[in-house]
């Protein structure tokens, strides 16, 4: 059957790749009926288009049940949903903003769907956290941010681990104004909390990355959309995490979501060596390997399905496997509702995969690692300081965030500075870092320079490049220490000291077993507790990472009080120094 992209697109504004990605939309989200906006009918037309309503047949709650879980066995945070969906909100947020007024249990969890924590204790305030596809802001948009938060926030934002932003501060008379003026930017907080699909994040130098596959952008941007356009993709089990990586030098931690995607090559030899098995025949091409169930907080990385997609399956086959999730995951306890425990209690991947091709019109591909090129290493830390493009005469600049903290006096610079020595272009990474790219020869230093000048920094160093930390006791309830202070002062104290390591380690500090700081993927690891005097402290892990590194950290000191954290970590790294073998990396040791 010969499919086109909708009539509502004009095909001409679209990259081969957006193309072909729209190509799969149309060419089967969902075969079973279910979901009647994107099949197609019995002549092979098309019945819907993307972004489109909901009309289907979605198997809804109903007044006895959410999804077969009986409404007495719900959770309370399912409850709520079950009483009010929380994207129907929108009279409350603006009765609330009228009356200036916090919400009450049920209204601060919807609330949520529309990004805004109310995060006290920690603050008597809202905490608004956005959605930043791939990690791409402008710098139109980072002036409007700046703007926002000088007007109605307190000054400064920050850059998550999801590659993305938040703002804190806000009272409730002013969280209508920030929704509608972040909208106007072009950006988005919808479904950025709660049950919801988080930020889809991709490989930071799609599009330039010198030793890159694929420029994953249009899959990220697509499945953003796509969720924008789907009610059924919120109000999950439980939170999502979806990355893509372009399989080039700078990697999207893809194993640390509940689904991960990176490009590999498949050639004539791999297919000569490793044949793809079965009836199936597989040309030589860029294709996508499919990990799922990572959640490190609880000490699991996603892993290998057998799948070996098209690009231009990645967005279905995601929306797919978001639906079997939403319909089948636990809905009775928290602890139990991510996607890594249906897999576990489906006793593995094939229960998972069987339900996810039921809701697909194209058969999906299993092929054995060896079809294709294994992924080139990762360079750790590419992310940070000055790197050719692909594009002859460009590079990127990588600029370290001090635990990904700017001001609006910064974010207003750093919108000059792409402006001027870019393409007024800004990639945040996952590691609380940005990326400025498109800077030519001539200017690279410059630019450096100038971002060194303003507080933060662009190499990767053992004091100073690695060190990541999530919102702390300052904004979150849940925090049992203040991570942001403690990972500064450790900083402060490496930097004057200064270990000198021949390699950068990554150290994160964390506030609770929610893991937003992913304590068990640093080199170094830290959670926070509170000591039995009372005092905040921390339980320290070593040995974890991702990508070729990959490990969960092991528990090596206990209820350390959090001001001997920085010597303590001195003491680690220079331990370190003198014992590791050349080339040993902290997850060897
Ligand atoms: Fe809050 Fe815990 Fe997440 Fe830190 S890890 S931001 S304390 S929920």
């Amino acid at each position: 059957m010969a499919l086109s992209p909708p009539e509502t697109t004009n095909p001409g504004s679209f990259s081969n790749d957006q193309k072909e990605y729209l190509q799969g939309f149309m060419a089967g989200v969902i075969a079973s009926g279910q979901y009647a906006y994107v099949g197609t009918n019995a002549a092979g037309q098309l019945t819907g288009a993307p972004g489109a309503a909901v009309t289907g047949n979605l198997a809804a709650p109903s007044e006895e049940n959410v999804f077969g879980t009986p409404l007495g066995d719900l959770s309370k945070p399912e409850r709520w949903k079950h009483e009010q969906n929380g994207l129907d909100v929108w009279e409350k947020l603006v009765a609330h903003a009228n009356a200036d007024k916090f919400p009450d249990e049920a209204d601060t969890f919807r609330f949520k769907f529309h990004g805004l924590f109310y995060v006290a204790p920690a603050q008597d305030s809202f905490m608004m956290r956005l959605r930043i596809p791939a990690g791409e802001i402008s710098s139109h948009q980072l002036r409007g941010i700046a703007g926002l938060v000088d007007e109605i926030g307190n000054g400064g934002a920050d850059i998550t681990t999801r590659a993305n932003l938040q703002m804190r501060e806000m009272k409730p008379r002013s969280i209508v104004r920030a929704l509608t003026r972040v909208q106007e930017l072009g950006l988005t907080a919808r479904g950025s909390g709660a049950d919801n699909i988080r930020n889809v994040t991709a490989t930071p130098t799609s599009g330039f990355d010198r030793d890159e596959l694929i420029d994953v952008r249009p899959y990220a941007h697509g499945l953003h959309h796509y969720i924008l356009n789907h009610r059924d993709l919120y109000g999950l089990p439980r939170k999502f995490n979806i990355a893509f990586d372009s399989g080039g030098s700078i990697s999207a931690a893809v194993d640390t979501n509940d689904i991960g995607f990176f490009a590999v090559r498949v050639t004539e030899q791999t297919l000569a060596q490793t044949p793809a098995p079965g009836p199936q025949t597989l040309s030589p091409g860029i294709y996508f390997r499919c990990e799922v169930g990572g959640i490190t907080g609880h000490k699991d990385f996603a892993r290998d399905t057998g799948l070996l997609l098209k690009p231009s399956e990645l967005v279905p086959v995601a929306a797919a496997m978001v639906r079997v999730f939403r319909e089948h995951g636990d809905r009775t306890d928290r602890k139990k509702a991510r996607l890594k425990y249906l897999l576990e209690k489906w006793g593995g991947f094939p229960k998972f995969l069987e339900e996810t091709q039921k809701k697909l019109a194209f058969p999906l591909v299993y092929a054995p690692r060896g079809c294709a090129e294994p992924r080139k290493p990762v360079l750790k830390h590419g992310h940070l300081g000055v790197f050719k493009q692909s594009q002859a005469g460009l590079n990127y600049v990588g600029i370290g965030v001090p635990v990904g903290r700017m001001n609006a006096k910064q974010m207003r610079r750093l919108a000059d500075l792409a402006d001027h020595y870019g393409t007024g272009e800004i990639r945040l990474t996952v590691w609380q870092s940005l990326i400025i790219p498109n800077v030519s020869d001539a200017f690279a230093a410059t630019l450096a320079r100038a971002a060194n000048s303003l507080g933060f920094f662009t190499e990767a160093h053992t004091s100073a490049g690695c060190v990541i930390a999530c919102t702390g006791s300052k904004g979150c309830k849940y925090a049992a220490a203040d991570t942001k202070g403690h990972a500064r002062a450790t900083m402060a104290h490496l930097r004057k000291r200064d270990p000198f390591l021949d390699q950068a380690v990554n150290i994160h500090f964390t506030g609770c077993n929610h893991s937003c700081a992913q304590h068990y993927c640093g080199d170094i690891g830290a959670i926070a507790t509170k000591l039995t005097d009372g005092r905040e402290g921390y339980h320290v892990v070593l040995g974890g990472g991702m990508d070729q590194e990959q490990g969960i950290a092991r528990e090596i000191f206990r209820g350390v009080a959090a001001d001997e954290m920085p010597a303590l970590i001195e003491k680690v790294l220079v331990t370190y120094r003198s014992r590791c073998t050349a080339g040993e990396t902290f997850v060897q040791w």
